[in-house]
């Protein structure tokens, strides 16, 4: 499991700056997208070869400021949970009594909490610094966010007692594991017993438990599948009992791990900030995505067409994800979720001969140059693959970091169309070779 780290301060000393320079080399899908990088706030990151999550608290200590109470709920949670909590302070600004306030709050949770001082650049280090150690939270980290200075070893300072990343073994028996995420009350539980309740489904025995999420073995119709239950369905023993707390850190872990993520929103509920951070995560971590609209069911005609067409230009930047409109309570519409799993799955795991991304790449190429750059003409020559869950292709040739967006589209339209890829973000890069 990925350790989480979490960053806790009062507005402006930086956090979200921090954020992007942690994220930063990640997929630029999420970039791109207005509405998803205002309100990011959960990120997947790596660091001299250690990766993590990485969580932009937002919210503590801004109390007067009247943000919304579930947010700041949230924000709490996240903390409590996250093995790491870096605690921002503005070194221009100097220590403030927000800052004291959050001091006495963080010390109360009794966790590692490392002060980090941002806004270093351009003033005397030592002396921004002095005024911190009153804080009582020992060493100081001196830091410029916006420059990245210190970042990298700030982060190495406190992912030290982690173990570098390994090799994900995956293991043939748990098939296409499957994460069913959401914010509260979407239907996540009773989507979790409908597809488990099915007559054509076993259920093996031997749930594993990560990090509490409940990994459930199952086999349909000759398939293996193991479904990640975030919302804590089968630790319930009675139907009627509290369902669990939502857990973010549990959501993010549950989809980090998965092959296929399954999205679950409330068709009469309006898209909030959390339903859009939480799909700026997926889309960041690059895992394959089916979106499930649920309680489908008591709607009139009327409004189902309206939700359709609002579904649609909604999701409309994601073309390549499949939208289902279900009801988990009534079963509708829930077997389809199937063959667009299957397909997202077999997209994010594709193995593609070179010689055929060669090929394809060639063609593209003739169809449709890549333009000059100051008089010489971008050449791209050769094509394999760097990965999978997301595929990766690796193009090289010359002057490719010119390469301009709406080519590097083009290219990633060509693969898919002729790849039939669907549901899966496909990740380009570009080498030069001369
Ligand atoms: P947040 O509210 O804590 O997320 O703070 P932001 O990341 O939005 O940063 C607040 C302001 O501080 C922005 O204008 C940033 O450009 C600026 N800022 C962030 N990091 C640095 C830094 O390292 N040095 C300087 N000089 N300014 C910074
Ligand atoms: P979770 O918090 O995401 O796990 O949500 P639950 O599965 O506990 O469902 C929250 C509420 O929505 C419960 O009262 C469910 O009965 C109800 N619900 C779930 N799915 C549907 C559906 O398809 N249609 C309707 N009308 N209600 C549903």
């Amino acid at each position: 499991m990925k350790p989480v780290i979490a960053l806790v301060g009062r507005p402006n000393v930086g956090k979200s700056t921090l954020f992007n320079q942690l994220t930063k080399s990640r997929d630029a899908l999420v970039a791109d997208l207005p509405g998803l990088t205002r309100d990011r706030k959960y990120g997947d990151a790596c660091v001299e070869g250690k990766s993590f999550i990485v969580i932009d608290t937002g919210g503590i200590g801004e109390s007067e400021q009247g943000i919304d109470a579930p947010m700041a709920e949230q924000s709490r949670l996240a903390i409590e949970e996250a093995e790491i909590v870096l605690f921002l302070v503005d070194a221009r600004a100097g220590l403030t009594p927000a800052d004291i306030q959050i001091a006495t709050e963080l010390r109360a949770l009794s966790k590692q909490v490392h002060l980090v001082v941002n806004k270093i650049d351009g003033i005397q280090e030592e002396v921004a610094l002095a005024d911190f150690h009153r804080l009582g939270f020992g060493e100081l980290h001196g830091i410029a966010a916006s420059h990245g200075r210190g970042v990298t070893q700030m982060i190495e300072t406190v992912l030290a007692p982690f173990p570098e990343d390994e090799e994900v073994v995956e293991d043939p028996e748990s098939g296409i594991k499957i994460a069913i995420v959401g914010r509260p009350n979407v239907g996540k539980s009773t989507l979790v017993n409908r597809l488990l309740g099915e007559d054509r489904v076993v259920v093996y025995d031997m749930p594993g438990t990560t990090r509490d999420s409940i990994y459930i073995p199952y086999e349909r119709q000759g398939q293996r599948y193991t479904l990640i239950d975030t919302a804590g369905v089968r630790r319930r023993g009675r139907i009627n009992e509290s369902v669990e707390k939502f857990s973010v850190i549990k959501t993010l872990q549950a989809v980090k791990d998965a092959h296929v993520v399954v999205m679950v929103m409330d068709a009469h509920e309006s898209i909030v900030d959390q339903d859009l951070n939480l799909l700026g995560f997926v889309l960041e971590t690059g895992r394959a995505l089916v979106i499930a609209i649920n309680k489908w069911d008591g709607m009139t005609d009327y409004e189902r067409q309206t939700l359709r067409n609002d579904m649609q230009r909604r999701f409309d930047f994601l073309p390549y994800v499949k939208i289902h409109l279900i009801s988990a309570k009534h079963g509708t519409g829930v077997g389809d979720l199937y063959p667009s799993i299957r397909r997202a799955y077999d997209s994010a795991m594709i193995r593609v001969p070179t010689s055929r991304l060669n090929q394809l790449l060639a063609d593209a190429v003739e169809q449709h140059q890549p333009p000059l750059v100051s008089g010489r003409r971008i050449k791209l020559r050769f094509c394999h693959m760097g990965g999978h869950n997301p595929p990766l292709f690796v193009i090289h040739g010359n002057q490719t970091e010119s390469v301009p967006k709406d080519y590097k589209r083009y290219l990633e339209n060509v693969f898919r169309k002729a790849l039939k890829l669907q549901g899966t973000p496909v990740h380009l890069e570009f080498k030069t070779s001369d």
